[in-house]
């Protein structure tokens, strides 16, 4: 298998650690609100990553991430913290937003088939581990106390820009929000390890440390949590390129600096998905979530078709008239592979073949719009239908798809539901209804969520309320 390695800027041969296992890491969402699909799209070509591993018989373990405190709105540090901001929106407390949100984060997931990692951490489980980290780098030199914080010294390493010229982050840095200077820095790029009186007079979440009462920085969950499920030699890294710099520039300098040899080998990073007017964001333009897409009638594996459509490493423009184009792609395959012949039984010689093909072709550096093309291959060939549709089913392990199963049309039957489930989504609609009445409408809408996760889609009509399986 081929993989690009941001740290090297080239296409490797992928080797890990341990041969035939892997140790995979991935940034978590910052549970502060809904993931919208930009979100998603580094998501799921992880997703399709670690899929594609397994699918090329490495034994992978992949641990995940969720930031319920200490990411700030800027990722250098500054601004308002993002789960006080989403409490506050919301007026709820910040551990009921970061339940809140966790939950349709794996909701959204399980519409886009993208599998929950083997291990998933929240931040405010690992305390001790990440104060145990800051006191070894303060005892190694690496970290200093200034004022109310506690920093990493960016000065104590030679090369702390280990993913490109410092020109280039530092134009990175000039494009984010919000960042002033912090005078309490001896340098530019030093970063806080744990916050004390925080700024924040209202700052939900605070523990105990040698250093006050306080909160730990963003950047070293992740180097902690890592740690802790894949010990100190990690193969893949993953994430969004947003992410490059500071996290995990920073990830690498704390986690290095800690255990005095090299980390993680692979840096994976899934580039942007853009609206019209550049990089999407919640807080711009339309909230595109998974949810919006459904009540708009999109099926969410139409968008998962569409992002493996393209390269991860290359920007992707979303736009309604190219969903619309991979929405009738995804039907006419899903129809085409309907209406395969039940002839012959399975030739496992040339289904192996075909999984040789699909690994090195898909695993050129996870290339998944070749992915696509094998399945209209294998649709093409002289192969019987048996065959046909065991190494279509075979692909359709990384592609996601459910290329196998009956398009909407056919299933209807499948909305038939208990008629004890149909009478609590009728009291829900009646509580939702009340809700609105008393101009409630942030109740109103989360019980619009809150439905959404269990698979029933709201429509509001002249006739009433309509509802049906997503
Ligand atoms: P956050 O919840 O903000 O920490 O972001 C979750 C993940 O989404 C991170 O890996 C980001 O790098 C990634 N991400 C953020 N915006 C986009 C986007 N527009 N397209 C693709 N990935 C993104
Ligand atoms: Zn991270």
């Amino acid at each position: 298998m081929k993989l690009y390695n941001s740290l090297t800027k080239r296409v490797e041969d992928f080797v890990p650690n341990t041969p035939g296992k892997v140790s995979m890491y991935t940034c978590g969402p910052t549970v502060y609100h809904f993931a919208h699909i930009g979100n998603l799209r580094s998501y799921l070509m992880e997703d399709v990553l670690e899929k594609l591993l397994r699918f090329s018989g490495y034994d992978v373990k992949r641990v995940m991430n969720i930031t319920d405190v200490g990411h700030l709105s800027s990722d250098a540090d500054t601004g308002e913290d993002k789960m006080l901001k989403g409490a506050k929106r919301e007026h709820k407390t910040v551990m009921e937003i970061a339940k809140f949100y966790t939950d349709a984060f794996f909701a959204d997931c399980a519409k886009l088939n993208i599998k929950t990692p083997d291990v998933v951490e929240p931040a405010t489980n690992c305390i001790p581990e990440f104060i145990h980290m800051i006191e070894v780098l303060l005892e190694k030199g690496y970290a200093y106390k200034a004022g109310p914080n506690v920093y990493f010294d960016t000065s104590k390493l030679d090369d702390y820009f280990v993913f490109g010229s410092q020109d280039e982050k530092e134009l990175m840095v000039g494009v984010r929000d919000d960042v002033t200077e912090d005078a309490n820095k001896r340098n530019k790029n030093d970063f806080v390890l744990w916050f004390t009186q925080s700024k924040f007079e209202d700052q939900a979440l605070k523990w105990d440390s040698p250093w006050g009462v306080g909160y730990p920085g963003w950047h070293i969950e992740c180097s902690c949590i890592s740690m802790k499920h894949l010990g100190e030699y990690m193969d893949i890294h993953c994430g969004g390129v947003d992410n490059i710099f500071p996290h995990h520039t920073n990830e690498i300098a704390q986690s290095e600096s800690y255990i005095g040899h090299k980390w993680c080998n692979y840096w994976f990073h899934v580039h942007h998905l853009n609206d019209e007017t550049g990089k999407m964001s919640k807080s711009k333009g339309e909230f595109l979530t998974v949810s919006l897409l459904e009540e708009k009638g999109y099926d969410p594996l139409a968008y998962r078709l569409f992002t493996l459509q393209s390269h991860y490493r290359k920007p992707l423009v979303f736009t309604y008239d190219a969903l619309d184009q991979a929405a009738a792609t995804y039907k006419k395959l899903k129809n085409r592979i309907a209406s395969i012949p039940e002839d012959g039984s399975v030739d496992e010689a040339a289904k192996t073949e075909w999984h040789g093909r699909f690994a090195e072709t898909v695993g050129n550096d996870v290339n998944t719009a070749m992915g696509l093309t094998l399945v209209y291959d294998v649709l093409k060939s002289d192969l019987n239908g048996a065959t046909k549709r065991a190494v279509i089913d075979d692909f359709d392990y990384v592609l996601g798809l459910k290329l196998l199963e009956a398009g909407s049309e056919e299933k209807e039957d499948d909305n038939a539901v208990s008629p004890e489930f149909a009478a609590h989504v009728e009291e829900k609609i009646a509580e939702r209804a009340a809700a609105k009445k008393e101009k409630n409408f942030a109740l109103a809408d989360e019980i619009r969520a809150a439905l959404l996760a269990e698979g029933v889609v709201l429509e509001d009509t002249r006739e009433g309320v309509k509802w049906h399986l997503s």
